[in-house]
């Protein structure tokens, strides 16, 4: 993601200025931690953060001047980007060594060296305490940005180190709004129904295809419930698609629509309800049990990158289905 090239995110309007008040000011926090909400807009205010840095315009982050035009172009030589590499869930300890070599060198503009780790929560052990070292001896000029969602992953020794900056995930109407700018109008409500306010995510997805993933998805859980529909190989080639994490939302919102429907509560929006494959009023649920469930999933989610077997645990996460739902009257 480019944070030249995309345009703005109104909601972190606050956070931006805040990052270029303390760049003015000769203030800039050695170690920044942004602690993101998923598809809020996190790596894009890194970047902004580590334009805002590299500039050396009048009024940073200029977007003219040299350093702005090559970071743009994402050629900046002292701007460096660490995430999980190729396949990989975590962010390795020879990642972390590696760019404390590069930071260790002087500047090649002669200006600030920036690196974004994203997601900082995909730092294993090892490498979190590698990140340490870096973090109690900086050489002046260096930032480093790091980018997690859940940041209690991250060592107490690595975060008592960083300012942190909380990014909020945008108002619904916000979400929307934005989305309608980017990409036209589209079914995004429901997108959102599923995914949560999570825009960037969004912006990523096509609506019309992930409409039929999330209908596939309903569908599958509604017949596994019911006991109409095997679960064998299920899990497993769920868990192994790439398109895990939007499987386990729509998981979730599928038992959501189910603790609503048990609980009498109309939760969901009116686009969401048209879809097919939602619990029945026929059912007789077991709150308790679906609740277990949701509380299964979202521990599924914030687990993905480590590195548990998806498989397994999705497989006996919905295996316990058919026991949450009594259907009072098959067909
Ligand atoms: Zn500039």
């Amino acid at each position: 993601m480019d944070s030249g090239t995309m345009a703005e995110l109104p909601w972190l309007d606050a956070q931006v200025g805040q990052l270029r008040r303390a760049r003015l000011a000769g203030r800039f926090a050695p170690a920044l931690l942004i602690h993101d909400q998923r598809g809020a807009g996190g790596l894009w205010l890194a970047h902004r953060a580590a334009q805002l840095l590299l500039c050396r315009g009048e009024s940073p982050p200029c977007g003219r001047c040299r350093d702005c035009r090559l970071f743009l172009a994402a050629q900046h030589p002292d701007f460096i980007g660490v995430g999980p590499i190729e396949d990989s869930r975590v962010i390795r300890v020879e990642q972390i060594r590696e760019l404390g070599e590069q930071l260790s060198l002087t500047a090649h503009g002669g200006g600030a060296t920036v690196a974004v780790i994203a997601p900082a929560d995909a730092l294993n052990a090892n490498a979190a305490n590698a990140l340490l070292k870096t973090l109690e001896e900086p050489r002046a000029g260096v930032s480093l940005v790091l980018v997690a969602s859940v940041p209690s992953r991250l060592p107490a020794t690595v975060l008592s180190r960083c300012q942190r900056i909380e990014v909020q995930a945008p108002t619904r109407a916000q979400s929307l709004r934005w989305l309608e700018q980017q990409r036209g109008q589209a079914p995004w409500n429901a997108v959102l129904d599923v995914i949560g306010n999570a825009p960037l995510e969004a912006m990523a997805l096509d609506p019309a295809e992930f409409g039929r993933l999330a209908s596939e998805t309903f569908a599958a859980l509604t017949g596994i419930a019911t006991g109409r529909r095997e679960l064998t190989g299920l899990a497993e080639r769920w868990a192994r698609a790439e398109d895990f994490e939007l499987r386990l939302a729509c998981i979730e919102t599928w038992l959501t629509a189910c603790i609503d429907r048990a609980a009498g509560a109309p939760g969901q929006s009116p686009e969401l309800r048209t879809g097919a494959h939602l619990p029945e009023s026929s059912w007789d649920m077991n709150i308790a049990a679906l609740l277990r469930l949701l509380q299964g999933a979202y521990e599924l989610r914030s687990l993905r990158l480590t590195s548990i077997n998806r498989s397994v645990a999705l497989e006996q996460l919905l295996w316990q289905l058919p026991r949450t739902v009594q259907v009072a009257a098959v067909s």
